[in-house]
This record gives C-alpha cells, structure tokens and sequence, in this order.
C-alpha cells in the first residue's frame, strides 16, 4: 500500500531557498509567496516560515485548533531558521527573536495583527544586550513587544475612540515621571521599569501572568493571528473589497532584524514608482533609528527615500539596484518594504503596489511603452472603474488662486490621492459616517488614521491626516478607495476633545462642520467651500478648453482607449435624449445612440403643454390637434440629434412611461395647466383620478399606449422619418431604428409595426426620398425573452430593457426597493444589487435565452443591451459572453464601457453565438 503523504503546512524561506515561491498566493498568502520570491530572486531576506492558509480555514472548521502535524513542522522550520540566523529561539547568550504576521491572498493593509520582537523574557533580554551592546536598545524592544503582546495576544487592545490604551497610560505618566517629552528620550532604565509596569498591569487585567516561555509565545501569537482573521475591521474590509471569507491568512514567522540599533539603522517603504501620479521615480520614505510599523503608522513623519542617498548611499545604491530586479522581474510595481540594520539591508515585504486609478492607467500604458508588459496586459490591469479617476472634477484653478490670494490656504500636505473635494469637516470616522448618511458632503479630518476608520472614510468625500507619509493608512486606504487624500499635514493643530482645528502660523480656529476642500493632487488645504471643475480629459473632450497635445494626462487616456478598441469586439453605444448628450458620448468614443427616451424630450420648452393637452383631450380628433403641435418639436430634437450622430445608428424608443407621469399632481400645478389649457379644473381632476393605477409600472404604458393610441407611434414615427428625411437631403447620412418598448406578445409588435412602416412609405413618398431603418423592440418582460423566436419574426433587432427585466424577473418594483435591496446585499442574500450589476443567473438566463431564440429566426439579429447594466463592467463582460452586437450606456461611462469590452474580450475570447467578423487573435499589433 502507498504510504499516504504527510500534509505540508509549513513552508521555510531564507538564505538562498525557499519553499514556497510568488504563484503559490493561495496557499502561502501573498506575504509569504513573495518572502520565498524574494529568496529566490537572490535578494536578502531575513530567514522565516510560512504557515499556510490551510490551516486557517482548519483552524476555524475545528473550534480553534490546528492540524497534529503542524506542531512538529514548526519546530523543524524553527530549527532552519536558527541555523541559517545563527542564533536560538530561547537561548539567553544569543536569543533569536521572530515577528509573526499576517498575510492573506489579497493585502489587507493593517487589517490583521502583528507581533514583533517574539523571544524576548526577563533572560533573553540579557543576550539581546550582551549582543548589541544596547541595553536601552533591549528594553525598548522587550516593552514593545509586551505592550504589543498584550494588546494584540491578551486582548487589552482598545475598543474604540473613547477607550484609553493601558500601555500609553502608563508610558505618558512615565514620560512625565521622567520630565520627558518623547519616548526617544527615556533612558534605559525607564524603559526596564515600563516592562515590569506593563507586565503588573496584564496580570492586574487579565489575572494571568505575561508569558516568559518563548515556544508559549510563539503559540499564543499564531493564534492571535489567526484569530484576527475574524475580526471587524478585517471583515468589513473583506466587504468592501470582495475578499472571500474562506480565503483564510497565512501567518508569517520571521526572524526579527532591527532598524532601531543606532543611527546606522532604519526603516522604511518604498514603491517603484510614484502611487498616486504613476511617474517612473522610485518613490518612498525611511525613518532612521525605527522599527517595522513606525513608517506605517504615522506616528513620525518620515524623510523621503531620495535623502537616503545622501545619508547612506551604499545602501540607497543597493535599494535602486533591487528596485529595477523587481520591476524587471514582476513587470509590475511593487511596494516594498525594508530594514537597515547596522549598515545592512534586509528586504521584509514586496508585493505589487497599491495605486490610485490614475497611477493604475499610467502606468500600465508607460510600462507598454518601456516594452515591460504588452498591450493585453496593460487592459487587464487596469479596473474599468478605475478610469472615473482620470474624468474626476479638479477645483476650478481660478477661484482656488483667489482663494489662496485671500489667505485661505491653510497648509500644505502629502498629496495622496488625486482629485479635488469639498466639504464640511468630520473629527471622527462616526460622525463623518452619521453626516454622509444624512446626504451631506463630509472631508474626514483625523491626526492620523487607523483601521477602524474605514467605514468613515468610505462615507467621506476626501481624508486629511495631519500625521503619516504617502504611505500611512490614510494613504494607502484612500488611493484604493479611489477617495481624496490629503495627508501629513504638520501644521494641523487638532483637538479632537473640543471638536476644532488650529493651523500653525494661522489665525483661525476651525470647527466641525465647517467647510474645508482638499486638493490630492497638489496636497493643498483651503478654507471653505470651492467648486470643481472638470478633469483634462473632459476639457480636452468636452468643454475643448484644453487642447490634447497640451494635457499628458489626456495622451494616456487616449492610448488606452485606442488600444482598447483594438480589442474589444462589443460595440458601445450610449442611452442620450439630447444633441448635447450624444455629442459628449461621440466625444467620448460611443459608437451610436442604444436608447433615445423620447419621453425626456417631452419636458422641454412648450412640449409638455401639448403632451398634457394630448393626455386630456377627449376625442380621438383632439387628441391629433395635439400630437400635430407636438410634432414639430419631436422633428427638431430628432434633426438635432440625427445631425450629431452624423450616420452612426441612432435608436429611437416610442413613448414609454405611464402617461400620469407627465401630468401635474399638486393643486397649483392643476390650476396653472387649467388655465393654460383653458380648461375646467374638475376636468383635469378627474382624468388624473382615472389615470391612477396600483401598479403603473406593470399598467398602461410601453407599447400599451401606442396600440390604444395608435395616432401617438404615428406623429413618432412621422417625426422620426421626417427629420431623417431633412437630414438626409442636407447631405448628412441618417440611421433611424425605431424600437418598440415593454412588447409581451408577437402580435403587439405586429400591430406597432404596421403603423411605423405605413407611416414611413408615407414620408417617403412625400419627400421623395426612401432611407433605410431599422424595426426593433425592446425585450423587458420574460414573456418577450422566452417567445423571442416569434418576435424576431417581426423584429429587425433587440435591446434588452434590463431595468424593467430586472423588475419582472424578480417581481421587485425598481421604484421601490431601496428601502430593502441593501439589507438584501448587506446580508448576502444577494451578492449585488441586481439593479446595478446584472443578475446573471436569473436574469441573465433570459437574456441568454431571447438572443439564442431570437437568433433561430434571424441569424443576423443584432441585440444589445440599454438597461444601466450597459455601464457595470461585470453585466459587460456578460453581455460579450451571451454574444451581443453593443452595449449602451450613460454618456460618461462609455470609456469604461470600451475598457471592460475588451477586458471581457481578452479573457473570454469571440463568443461562440455571435456572428462577428472581428476575431480577436487577428489583432495582436
Ligand atoms: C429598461 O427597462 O431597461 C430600459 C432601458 O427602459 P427604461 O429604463 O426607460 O424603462
Ligand atoms: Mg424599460
């Protein structure tokens, strides 16, 4: 019989092997993956162990414990890292101490807990002096890690903003004791007092004393770790980032090498490039003379990586040098961080970088242009929505130079993520919370920010932290978030206690509530409230004040777009009921109209005076006085629109929504249009009382009107065909496609389209002119999706109404789910708002359906999407697979629409269902 393998869930990396190596982030987390990469890439990593996330989700299927075999294979990894380390766990002439650490799949910045300084007790302390000759060295470690054991192991940890952490009570009265400011400034002394001080108090807390057995330690810490898995802040993290629960964390345990020996040691972080701009510059802060999360946390402002070169340039030559190997070597870039410890550098961390959407798309396209990654890489590493970023408002430079003129500008700090945000100020994660809540515009202002905080600075506009480099919590959450970030701010003076905010060197004294706006892209605070302006790219392309060979940013954007259009074989049209709206989507890269609500062009000028008129009129002769007035406005804002589409295809909806929906409902609303109208009072009454319905939404509208009103579809159909009629003889291509909405039955359409063709051979005729048009309808309810095959014997194309679709499918009213769809998400009922991104499992099968159906009939179909799903880039990447011809979306989303077209592309492939002529592979240059 084979003998049966003992699992592995123990993976040593350091000296010149490792175990694991950067693909194996499932099992390994990323953390751990990229230690062993590193490794074996040469670069100089203190020895360590990976615990794997196996045992994690073990850990949480079996009450808390761990698999039999894991004991043994830590004692073994633990016994590589002694020799590799020269030194032993326990031993008191030459201790070695670990770190343990988190690590998941996916980084989840400061989310889970970290032990450092692990080994240290009242006689391995004596070696670490005897070692380093250091005893204040020593002891400020050892009460590091008892303070940090206490609050992360033994749960002494602080609740929330209120509670008081026990160990920086007893370190300020110990500073004050000493007549000292800064922890710097305790001797070592003091600091062997705070260890027993904080060791009394853990026993006066938990009952317990502080473990002084290394191995109990260690154990205690994994656990810790493990634990942290399953706590609040990373859970809500994991919401907000769809991270899966059963992803489970490693755990690092690492031996311990020290920034904090001397002036010839530091720490620090660093990117390859710029996070925020995405400029090819090595980008980063050190601190010197400080440990691990120093940098991290804010509590120094740290000095930027380029001063290094001057301080030690041995080292900043050697941190250049392992900046290009991993560039090369990810062809990504990555965020490092990194120990100094006596002159020598170790490397704790790489992993590839946060960055904000901007980065992301620079990025990614320069790295294209260094050769580094192709063009398919490029579009897949960037998230469609990331592109928000490059359309984002920037404050209108006039009123900020006036602004900065009157003195207004308070300070300046890091500029940390890019954009431009205005708002009243938040003191707090909760109040910023409770005020975002309540519809107000909030700038979350913290000292610095912590975990806890992500809730709030979610609800936040921008975030602004008077403490913390580039690469603080603040910095790294908000680029991700993609929010606006202003941080280490030093001049902010804020007082929390009081709910105010001095500036140094200025006369004010701020309070919540008050307005403030920050620039993340300059790192500019100013007083109150300024107005944003559009973005380069929107300047470029729609208020054409910029002109592109003068904006670098919109010469990015543009390489992307074309590049993805080289892809992608959907085509992307936009839902616009304007000139103005389908010129911003042509600037924009649409490809046609998918939707033009002729119901929205009804509220302008005069219209909805005829349409009301319309609505009441008694008799079917009043009713076509009316629609007569009305046609010459539907001819013009149809000519309008024909003329900026200039020959791309151009779908016009026949009138759709319930017809109350255009009527006046308050008192003196009724009597204006009495007046207007000349008509009595009661009468208008009365015809809105028999327009009511229980169930508008599913009650007579759509082509309902048109059947029972059939003059209606023929003064559309008139305006349509004489506007493209006009068009067409000034020399401007036209094509029309009419499209019937809410059809259930074959017959409805049949009986629309005897109208549309009737009145279309009538134009003709009459100008003497023919124009080819397409006949289509909208499929919005099941009935329409699983009897497709009959309505594509009439129908020249579909667009699936997925709003409405949404709607029937679930029986959910779209008007009315707010008030409990979020609970939905929220408890995972569902895993999106099916209003948002497409359902599809549900719906989606029905939509899967009717183009299959609908393509029996007529192979050629064409069929797209109009629903607000033609915008969400996983509904996208759904409307490819199910082989449509187009998406339609709002105008502004159409470049996120042609990136996550060809995203969808270029990870699935030509859809099998379509007929289409583009072939991916063909395209490769
Ligand atoms: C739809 O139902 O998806 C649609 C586009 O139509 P409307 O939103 O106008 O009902
Ligand atoms: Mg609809």
């Amino acid at each position: 019989m084979a003998k049966k393998r003992t699992p592995k869930y123990v993976y040593f990396f350091g000296g010149k092997r490792a175990e694991g190596k950067a693909d194996m982030k499932a099992l390994l987390g990323g953390k751990g993956a990229n230690l062993a990469e590193m490794v074996n890439i040469g670069l100089p990593v203190p020895a360590g162990f990976t615990i794997t996330t196996e045992v994690c989700t073990y850990y949480y299927q079996h009450n808390h414990s761990y698999p039999k075999e894991l004991k043994k294979q830590v004692l073994d990894a633990l016994k590589k890292i002694e020799k590799e380390m020269a030194a032993q766990f326990g031993n008191p002439q030459n201790p070695l101490l670990v770190s343990v650490r988190s690590g998941a799949r996916a980084s989840m910045p400061g989310m889970m807990d970290t032990i450092l300084n692990l080994g240290l007790n009242d006689s391995t302390v004596q070696g670490l002096i005897s070692k380093t000759k250091n005893p204040r060295f020593a002891y400020d470690s050892y009460r590091r890690f008892v303070a940090m054991y206490g609050d992360v192991v033994l749960g002494l940890k602080p609740k929330d903003k209120h509670d008081h952490d026990p160990f920086e009570v007893i370190l300020d009265r110990k500073k004050q004791q000493a007549g000292v400011t800064k922890d710097t400034e305790l001797n070592a002394d003091h600091l062997k007092e705070l260890v027993s001080e904080y060791k009394a108090e853990i026993k006066r807390i938990t009952g317990h004393d502080f473990p002084e057995d290394p191995m109990e330690q260690l154990w205690g810490a994994i656990g810790a770790v493990f634990g942290s898995w399953m706590n609040e802040r990373a859970i809500v993290y994991r919401k907000l980032n769809n991270i899966p629960e059963s992803w489970g964390t490693a755990v690092n345990v690492q031996s311990m090498v020290f920034g904090n020996m001397g002036d010839d040691s530091g720490t620090g972080v660093a990117f390859t490039r710029d996070p925020a701009t995405g400029e090819n510059v090595f980008y980063g802060e050190y601190l010197f003379n400080a440990q691990g999360e120093d940098v991290v946390a804010g509590i120094r402002t740290p000095l930027p990586i380029k001063d290094l070169q001057k301080d030690n340039p041995q080292v900043y030559k050697q941190l250049v040098k392992i900046r290009s190997i991993l560039e090369k070597h990810y062809k990504e870039m990555m965020d490092i961080e990194f120990t100094i410890q006596q002159g020598k550098l170790w490397m704790l961390q790489c992993r590839v970088g946060k960055r904000t959407g901007f980065a992301a798309i620079k990025m990614a396209v320069d790295m294209v242009k260094e050769k580094l990654i192709s063009k398919e890489e490029a579009l897949l590493r960037i998230e469609p929505n990331q592109l928000n970023q490059l359309l984002r408002p920037i404050f209108d430079l006039n009123q900020k130079r006036s602004a900065i003129e009157n003195g207004r500008l308070l300070a300046k700090g890091l500029n940390a993520g890019p954009g431009a945000a205005s708002g009243k100020i938040a003191f707090s994660a909760q109040d910023a919370e409770e005020m975002a809540s309540k519809g107000e515009k909030v700038i979350l202002v913290r000292i610095e920010t912590s975990p806890e905080d992500i809730k709030g600075m979610n609800a936040a506009e921008g975030i602004l932290t008077a403490r913390g480099g580039m690469t603080s919590h603040a910095a790294l959450v908000a680029r991700q978030m993609g929010k606006v970030c202003v941080a280490g701010c030093g001049a902010l003076n804020i007082d929390y206690k009081n709910g105010l905010m001095k500036v140094e060197g200025k006369d004010v004294t701020i309070k919540e509530g008050d307005y403030i706006s920050i620039d993340g892209t300059t790192g500019e605070v100013i007083l109150g409230q300024l107005e944003t302006k559009p973005s380069e790219v929107i300047q470029v392309l729609i208020t054409k004040e910029l002109k592109p060979e003068d904006s670098e940013i919109f010469q990015t954007y543009n390489s992307l777009m074309k590049w993805a259009d080289q892809y992608k074989t959907l085509g992307v049209r936009t839902n616009a009921d304007q000139p103005d709206q389908a010129a911003n989507a042509i600037a924009f890269g649409a490809e046609g109209i998918g939707l033009c609500r002729t119901e929205h062009m009804f509220f302008g000028g005069d219209r909805i005076l005829h349409v009301r008129e319309m609505i009441l009129s008694e008799s079917e002769e009043e009713r076509k006085n009316a629609l007569d007035k009305l046609l010459p406005y539907q001819r013009a804002d149809f000519e309008g629109i024909f003329e900026v589409m200039a020959g791309k295809p151009v779908t016009i909806r026949t009138l759709d929504p319930p017809l109350h929906e255009f009527l006046p409902h308050e008192e003196h609303e009724i009597q204006q249009v009495a007046e207007e109208l000349n008509m009595p009072i009661d009468k208008i009454k009365e015809k809105i009382e028999s327009l009511k319905e229980f169930n508008p939404m599913l009650g007579f509208r759509g082509c309902r009107l048109g059947i029972s009103y059939p003059e209606i579809t023929q003064m559309q159909a008139r305006a349509i065909f004489e506007a493209a009629a006009n068009v067409a003889q000034k020399g401007i291509k036209v094509k029309p496609e009419i499209m019937i909405p809410l059809v259930g039955h074959v017959n409805e359409l049949k009986l629309q389209e005897k109208i549309v063709r009737k009145v279309a051979e009538e134009v003709f005729n009459e100008k003497g002119i023919k124009i080819p048009y397409l006949l289509g309808t909208m499929i919005e309810l099941p009935r329409a999706a699983v009897t497709a095959d009959e309505i594509a014997t009439v129908a020249e194309f579909f667009s699936f109404g997925t709003n409405d679709l949404t709607q029937t499918v679930f029986g959910l009213s779209r008007d009315d789910a707010g008030k409990f769809l979020p609970k939905y998400v929220e408890r995972e009922i569902l895993p999106k708002d099916p209003f948002e991104s497409l359902d599809t499992t549900g719906v989606g099968k029905l939509v899967e359906l009717g183009t299959k159906l609908g393509r029996q009939t007529r192979e050629n179909l064409k069929v797209g999407i109009c629903g607000e799903h033609g915008g969400d880039p996983d509904s996208i990447d759904f409307c490819h697979k199910v082989g449509m011809n187009y998406v339609s979306c709002s105008p502004f989303r159409v470049p996120i629409a042609r990136l996550a077209a060809a995203r969808a592309a270029l990870v699935n492939g030509s859809p099998k269902t379509k007929k289409s002529s583009k072939k991916v592979t063909k395209k490769k240059k």
